[in-house]
């Protein structure tokens, strides 16, 4: 639609939007975003053009801009009900980092999407008619330079409220991280020829370390040095630490052509895949029960206690590992066909702190095996790695925000 016949139709329908109206519902069924093209910036394609889809019971004043640091892509809409629609269940939610919507002041309800990289706002029309009002929204990647953060000629109406924050901004509360480098002392975890996935893994978390630390993020590490700790200990020691995410940091090995590329590992216990199985195996050597001291419960209250903690936390564990396979993506990291994956290790059983398990590569596999010892392919990790962790901190205070409100 061209911006003049954009206007035109909201000038159509805007005398219809009377105060009175029941409030327009998302459709989150007939709502997607879409890649649209391929990326062209950056060595490995860069953040590809996209397309928002917001279907509507009716159409509505909306308005469309850009913010930067992070950027974000902000959709105002007056009158719209998410009714209890979640958004990642909207189509190709998982093509971004983040997705939030909400009310957000009087009248007034706000999209807000985390963008994989610096876009423009191609254009965005609304179609006013059968079979049902829709909101597109077209963005193309830029560079950097082009980044304009502010209302363009794309914003749709001039004449609404000011921005406000979608959430008030989350006090400078300390961001504290668990980095769990596996294995350690007698339990060298995988090897091929004279790397040892302990080796590995440690050195990788102490360059995580300082990466975290340059964006002021507080680090807790399971094990300094190539020393052995338990399972439950390293759990023990991060929850001591006060750490809000538990980051254990792996390079197995599985038999010849079983797996390749980075892999997110989140707790399921019903999880019974053969690599899942095998992985366990490896991780769950030295006994131990779980993350908190249940010592005078019985076990079947201990498991209702655990699974209660637990509705809270998985999901905000499975928000973390699309915050890292999405920056992988962007950063051209190379992963496994289905990147996040269920799996009984004990270490992420904690039920109150979000965890993950990355395997950073299969040190089994040639190519992870090269990339692993790579510096330049450990740097781009890092940051990966690091930007995953502070985007998740951001967009998880968001979202408890919200949930207050
Ligand atoms: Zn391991």
């Amino acid at each position: 639609m061209t911006r003049l016949a954009l206007i035109f139709a909201l000038l159509l329908v805007w005398p219809g939007l009377a105060a009175a109206q029941e409030p327009a519902t998302l459709q989150p069924g007939a709502s997607s975003l879409t890649v649209t093209g391929r990326g062209k910036l950056l060595g490995w394609g860069g953040p590809p053009p996209m397309e928002l889809r917001l279907t509507l019971t009716r159409a509505v004043p909306y308005r469309v801009y850009l913010v930067g640091d992070p950027i974000r892509l902000i959709v105002d809409l007056q009158g719209v009900d998410f009714a209890g629609s979640r958004p990642d269940d909207l189509f190709g939610a998982d093509l971004v980092p983040a997705i939030r919507w909400g009310h957000y002041r009087r009248g007034w309800s706000r999209v807000v999407i985390e963008l994989p990289g610096p876009y423009r706002v191609q254009s965005a029309g609304q179609r006013t008619t059968a079979p049902q009002p829709q909101i597109t929204i077209a963005l193309h990647p830029v560079d950097e330079a082009d980044f304009a953060p502010r209302p363009s000629a794309a914003t749709a109406l001039r004449d609404l409220p000011p921005p406000a924050e979608f959430a008030p901004a989350a006090p400078p509360e300390k961001l504290v991280v668990a980095l769990d480098p596996g294995h350690g002392g007698i339990d060298p975890g995988a090897q091929a020829g004279s790397a040892s996935e302990a080796d590995l893994v440690l050195s990788f978390a102490h360059d995580l370390r300082a990466a975290l630390q340059a964006r002021g993020v507080e680090v807790a590490m399971t094990r300094e040095d190539d020393s052995f700790v338990r399972l439950e200990e390293r759990m023990t020691r991060a929850r001591a630490a006060g750490a809000q995410l538990f980051l254990s940091l792996h390079a197995d090995a599985l038999p010849q052509g079983q797996a390749a590329g980075a892999t997110v590992y989140l707790w399921n216990p019903a999880s019974d895949g053969r690599a899942a199985r095998q992985l366990a195996m490896r991780h769950d050597r030295d006994d131990l029960v779980a993350g908190v001291d249940l010592a005078g419960q019985d076990d079947a209250l201990a498991d209702t206690l655990m699974d209660f903690a637990r509705t809270d936390t998985q999901p905000r564990s499975e928000n973390f590992a699309r915050w890292l396979t999405s920056r992988m993506a962007l950063m051209g990291i190379g992963m496994h066909g289905r990147p996040v994956k269920g799996a009984a290790f004990s270490v992420l059983k904690s039920p109150d702190i979000p965890s993950a398990l990355l395997e950073l590569g299969f040190i089994s596999d040639d190519s992870d095996r090269a990339n692993l010892t790579d510096p330049s392919w450990r740097a781009r990790m890092v940051e990966v790695v690091a930007d995953a962790i502070t985007g998740w901190a951001r967009d998880d205070r968001a979202r408890s925000a919200m949930l207050r409100h």
